[in-house]
């Protein structure tokens, strides 16, 4: 059995000196009520590198030298609790370990008939529900809009926009390679897209590709893509901050424009947006994600890692941009 460990708090990018691998011989015994698992898939994500450092927020910081947890998908090999049986595959936030015991407490059982297991870490899972409630608790779309999204062709950013265009809305995405941007309009239907990398003006770019201006922002990644985005916004705009994944590594509070004078001129909203306040909604949110998945209106891909030694790698290279979607290990 394999675990992986919180060995350092990183400062500034992660790195694999970070995590420290640990390999025990014992046979993990289950109790009455408890189950074993062996993990299947793990998720991988960006908030997990505010969980390695200390500063508060709004999950608790990771231990040093305790075992780093994420969303598992993992199959039940032995049971002693009535509502799980074995062959049954389970997700839930679990540790990175290669078997576990856990008492399925906090478990949802997964059916891989009705999709493939590894969806519901992605598109069935946080991902999609991030995507949908966000753009729709806060983004509060009317068809005819005009959405950005930056982060476009990860995970929650995919997902956010091909929603934008289930509901009607004109959808730019920014990301950081042209292929990213070929798949955006390619395969998620997306009406244009901006490589942030090779542009030399994004403000002036969105311009370009939005002549009606900015009606939604959903921000996955915050700094300057975000204030060029600020020079385009309309009246009544609502600016989604989800995320902001080109600041987690600073070392330093980044320098940014003044939000508020475009704020102001323009009566905008924004406003940050953490999954978990909306689980009020995430039966609606599934409901809508599942139906449109089956109705073949939404779509999702996957960057897949295969080995339980390579999480701490596929991890940093989130940072890195490596992922063409939802970036998931499998084991
Ligand atoms: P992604 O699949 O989007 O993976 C990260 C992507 O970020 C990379 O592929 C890369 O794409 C981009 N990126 C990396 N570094 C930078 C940079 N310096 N500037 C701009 N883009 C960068 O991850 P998720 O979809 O899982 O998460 C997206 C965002 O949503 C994150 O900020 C995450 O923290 C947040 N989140 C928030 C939740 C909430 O409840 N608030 C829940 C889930 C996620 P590229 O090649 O385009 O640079």
């Amino acid at each position: 059995m394999k675990t992986i460990l919180l060995k350092n708090r990183p400062e500034g990018k992660p790195s694999l000196s970070d995590f420290e691998f640990v390999t025990e011989d014992t046979d993990l015994k289950i109790n009455t009520g408890e189950i074993l698992l062996e993990t299947t898939y793990v998720s991988v994500d960006p908030y997990l590198r505010g969980r390695m450092s200390a500063a508060k927020s709004y999950v608790p910081s990771f231990e040093l030298n305790k075992p780093i947890q994420s969303g598992v998908i993992a199959k039940v090999i032995e049971s002693k609790n009535e509502n799980f049986q074995v062959g049954d595959f389970v997700s839930g936030m679990l540790d990175w370990k290669t078997k576990q015991v856990s008492t399925g407490e906090g478990l949802l059982k997964v059916d891989g008939s009705k999709a493939p297991l590894s969806a519901y870490l992605g598109v069935l899972g946080m991902t999609g529900l991030t995507a949908y409630l966000g753009l729709t608790q806060i983004g509060k779309p009317v068809a005819g809009e005009t959405l950005v999204v930056s982060g476009a062709a990860g995970a929650v950013g995919s997902v956010v926009g091909q929603i934008g265009k289930i509901l009607g809305l004109r959808v730019i995405g920014i990301a950081g390679t042209d292929e990213k941007i070929d798949m955006l309009k390619s395969k998620f239907g997306f009406d244009a897209g901006i490589n942030y990398n090779t542009s030399t003006d994004i403000a002036a770019d969105i311009a370009k590709v939005a002549p009606n201006g900015v009606d939604i922002y959903y921000d996955n990644v915050g700094g300057p893509i975000s204030d060029a985005v600020l020079f385009n916004i309309n009246k009544f705009a609502r600016l989604i901050i989800c995320g902001a994944i080109s600041v987690y590594n600073n070392k330093e509070h980044p320098k940014s424009i003044s939000v508020q004078p475009f704020l102001v001129k323009n009566s905008a909203l924004m406003q940050g947006f953490i999954v978990s306040n909306y689980a009020s909604k995430f039966p609606e949110a599934m409901k809508h994600l599942s139906g449109w998945l089956a109705e073949e209106k939404l779509t999702y891909t996957e960057t897949v890692v295969e080995g339980f030694d390579n999480i701490p790698k596929a991890f940093i290279d989130l940072f890195e941009g490596k992922n063409k979607g939802k970036m998931i290990v499998k084991i």
